[in-house]
């Protein structure tokens, strides 16, 4: 089935065109025109979701749950459409996206199925005391209620899971918060064909129109238009550590300031300790190759650095990624900016005197190659741009000399969205000693795995403390991401026929 985008905004049901456009840059395959979002767009769309949120904020669960679920099944009906446009236009092969579609539909359906099971809604009650000296105590009861509109903007390196229907629209929605999206410039096409889907949805459901609008563009004036709009109540975001600041920013300067759920970049550091790398380097070094070039290396949770103690053990795996990485063949990276600015990183790492390149491949345009380069824990810790993200298939090894040094390495690093150990059980104790420092550091610790590929389940965090993310006390996967969409609200004393439906029980 081919899919020809329209170019078209999506707004409250209604598929409108605009006065001025851009140009579509895919990967391969045809480009196309594409509407730019104006400052009245932003406001209807808005708009309507406010009106919608009278609606949807106050339906049964289950009608929102049967909703996500006809979306689910919208996705699928247009799957081999998406993969099409999808791997035209951000390079990913077709494998990839067809798993990235199931995690999104699979999301879909686990949202619908968490919130009709009702835990989410923490509902709590103390009962009253009228007998109670000093003074009695009035019945309270506690539930989690929708916050309103909320925008959301789609992740360049996810088109579907992070993107129009993805991750934080999936949360909004299941939470009763109509979303107002910016399609990501780099796969409009991709974001117009799940905005189909949506639309599909919405008419077999019934729900309010104004629960989902798409606005399209390639400028930085819409995505702010929308997160100042005083209808809008908060912001999900997937993204760069610099677009995430400056909308996060944007968000606290409002005359009502609102909060941002933003999932920035990380480096992700990997702490091989002293008798894993001893017992198993060569395995290591093919496993940390094979997670750092996995999608051209463009995951938020890509393990971009390794740390072991210096010695032979470090020299036979440093070697041994090397070479793994070596046979790597170039790979597409998803937009034109995004290989400029992975050749970027690359040379700047490079031209650093404190950094040894053990692979850098000279290379130009849009296909890229793995990097590795090592250096010492002394030279990381004086130099803090080392410990920042390059989006992208780049490794840095850092020799510590002692596992004490590790842990003191452990202690320079800011956010991050993981932290690994790579152990045996005789590095028990100085596992204990590193945890601590990690968890401070990190949303989700791994032992001996790879952090690439986030389970969308129940207990997983995907988030952290800055810059891995803007409000470490969230998630963006798994059913706990629909918390960030809800806020409590007590009811103190109110008739049982006045109670909200889901508190009369
Ligand atoms: P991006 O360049 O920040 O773009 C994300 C979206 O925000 C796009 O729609 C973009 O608009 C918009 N935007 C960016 N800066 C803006 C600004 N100053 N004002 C208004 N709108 C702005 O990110 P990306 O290239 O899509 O993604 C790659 C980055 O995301 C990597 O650094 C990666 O590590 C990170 N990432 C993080 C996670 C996570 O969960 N933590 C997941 C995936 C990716 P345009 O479309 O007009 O450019």
């Amino acid at each position: 089935m081919g899919f020809t985008p329209t170019g078209r905004h999506l707004v409250a049901g209604d598929w409108i065109e605009g006065e001025d456009f851009f140009s579509s840059a895919p990967a391969q395959g045809p480009v196309h025109r594409f509407s730019i979002g104006t400052s009245a767009l932003v406001n209807r769309a808005c708009e309507t979701a406010e009106d919608a949120f009278w609606h949807f904020g106050y339906s049964k669960r289950s009608e929102r749950a049967a909703f996500l679920r006809l979306l689910a099944e919208e996705i699928e009906v247009r799957g081999e459409a998406i993969t099409a446009i999808g791997s035209q236009e951000t390079g990913l092969p077709a494998a990839r996206l067809q798993g990235e579609r199931a995690r999104t539909t699979g999301q879909l359906r686990l949202f619908a199925d968490h919130i009709e099971e009702g835990f989410y809604l923490d509902r709590r009650t103390d009962g009253a005391l009228p007998d109670r000296q000093p003074v009695p105590r009035p019945e309270i009861r506690m539930m989690q209620r929708p916050i309103g509109p909320v925008a959301v903007f789609g992740a360049s390196n996810f088109p579907l899971a992070f993107s129009t229907a993805g991750g934080d629209t999936a949360a909004a929605l299941a939470a009763g918060c109509p979303v107002v999206v910016k399609g990501h410039s780099a796969h409009p096409g991709t974001g117009e064909i799940v905005a189909h889907a949506v639309d599909a949805a919405i008419g077999r459901s019934g729900v309010h129109p104004g629960v989902f609008s798409l606005i399209q563009g390639n400028n930085r004036e819409i995505g702010q238009a929308i997160v100042q709009h005083p209808r809008i109540k908060a912001v999900g975001f997937t993204g760069s550590l610099a677009g995430g600041r400056a909308l996060f920013d944007l968000c606290a300067a409002r005359p009502e300031p609102i909060p941002f759920f933003g999932e920035l970049g990380s480096v992700n550091p990997m702490f091989l300790l002293p008798q894993a790398l001893k017992a198993r380097p060569e395995a290591l070094a093919q496993g940390w190759a094979a997670s750092l070039t996995m999608g051209a290396g463009q995951f938020c949770t890509n393990p971009g650095i390794a740390i072991v103690v210096d010695g032979r053990d470090a020299d036979r795996f440093t070697a041994a990624a090397g070479e793994a990485l070596g046979k790597v063949a170039p790979q597409t990276m998803l937009s034109d900016g995004i290989a400029r600015s992975y050749h970027e990183g690359q040379a700047r790492m490079a031209e650093r005197n404190a950094v040894r390149a053990v692979l850098a491949t000279p290379m130009s345009g849009r296909d890229v190659s793995p990097s590795l380069f090592e250096t010492s824990s002394e030279r990381f810790i004086a130099d803090h741009a080392m410990g920042e993200e390059v989006f992208g298939p780049l490794g840095l090894v850092v020799r510590a000399s002692s596992v004490e040094d590790m842990e003191h390495l452990a202690r320079a690093f800011a956010g991050q969205l993981t932290a690994t150990i790579h152990m045996e059980p005789s590095d028990l104790a100085a596992a204990r000693r590193l945890l601590p420092i990690l968890e401070r550091k990190a949303g989700r610790v791994l032992v001996n795995g790879f952090p690439t590929g986030v389970e969308v389940a129940d207990a997983m965090v995907h988030g952290g403390p800055y810059p891995a993310s803007t409000n470490f006390g969230a998630t963006s996967v798994g059913t706990l991401s629909i918390r960030r969409f809800l806020r409590p609200v007590a009811y103190q004393n109110l008739p049982r026929d006045l109670l909200p439906e889901d508190l009369d029980g």
